[in-house]
């Protein structure tokens, strides 16, 4: 299939490498020349505007930082510049209510659009191991869905246009109130007399037991090997975390919801990130109990 792909940066440049790997035919497009050379290293073929690759795609992928970029990409050069019938998987992680607006655009034009942001980081993005979250219609899905396929290792339709970002946030904001904590009880476990290893071997099957603790525990030398073990290099990056939070709380005023947790995370987050750690792993939080 021909797919042009309009982002290859940390994550759309082993995406679209993965999109070659599967037979595809892809054509790329990014601003940065550094991008587009490793595209071309990978078997893509490149292209000076987005305009250019969209011209004769049957499918349109983008991975792009952030919803304004997403919205004038779409608006500019690709509805109504890619070629009629071609389907929209939108894989950034952007704000709900931007993902329904491009969908929205893209549906009145005549388009079939999906928003697919992803769970996984740049290592899963190059294995194609990443987990694809899916709004759009079930016509719209089924038609993302093999695409979605050679870039991943689970592709889920969460239900209408911009519910991919809905699970996306939600999902991340529920990590970042278990990482919070993770870190806080292992704080007052060791300031209280008990070894940390001690203390994971009770709270690892007991009811506090959760993900940050038991596949990405924050202490160093605990629980099996996660970015604590590597000074807390690679990994989630606090700056991508906090990105999601802010969302996560867009989303919740903008959908009257509650998030007593929610919100405290983001703040204990908004700080970490204010004082210089944006490039260190999320669980390096832990530093500041
Ligand atoms: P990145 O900054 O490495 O890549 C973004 C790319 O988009 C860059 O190469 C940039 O040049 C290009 N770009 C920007 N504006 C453009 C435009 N107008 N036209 C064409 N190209 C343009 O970011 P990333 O880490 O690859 O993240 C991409 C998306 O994936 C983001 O929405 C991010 O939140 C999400 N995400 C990232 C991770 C991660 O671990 N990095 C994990 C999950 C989701």
């Amino acid at each position: 299939m021909k797919i042009a792909f309009i982002g290859l940066g940390n994550m759309g440049g082993g995406m679209a490498a993965n999109c070659v790997k599967a037979g595809h035919d892809v054509r790329a497009f990014d601003l940065s020349q550094d991008a587009l050379d490793a595209a071309k290293q990978a078997g893509c073929a490149t292209f000076t505007s987005a305009k250019d690759a969209v011209a004769d795609a049957e499918a349109v992928v983008s991975m792009l930082p952030n919803g304004a970029v997403v919205k004038t990409v779409y608006g500019t050069d690709v509805i109504g510049l890619a070629p009629t019938g071609a389907v929209f998987l939108d894989c950034s992680t952007i704000d709900v209510a931007t993902a329904r607006e491009v969908i929205s655009a893209a549906t009145e034009a005549g388009y079939d659009m999906v928003d697919a942001p992803v769970s996984g980081g740049i290592a899963a993005a190059n294995g194609g191991t990443l987990t694809f979250m899916v709004g759009g219609s079930s016509d719209a899905f089924a038609r993302a869905k093999p695409i979605l396929e050679a870039m991943g290792k689970a592709v889920i339709h969460a239900g209408d246009a911009g519910n991919g970002q809905a699970a996306k946030i939600c999902n991340n904001m529920l990590l970042a109130i278990h990482m919070a904590g993770t870190c806080e009880a292992f704080a007052m476990a060791e300031k209280l007399g008990l070894d940390p290893q001690t203390f994971y071997d009770i709270s690892s099957v007991s009811s506090g037991q959760n993900w940050s603790m038991t596949s990405y525990c924050p202490v160093p030398g605990v629980g099996p090997q996660s970015p604590s073990d590597n000074d807390y290099q690679g990994g989630f990056a606090t700056a991508l975390m906090l990105k999601d939070l802010r969302l996560a709380m867009e989303a919740a005023d903008a959908s009257d919801s509650a998030v007593p947790m929610g919100s405290r995370a983001a703040a204990l987050y908004e700080s970490f990130d204010g004082a210089g750690n944006g490039g260190k792993d999320f669980s390096a939080i832990i530093k500041t109990y």
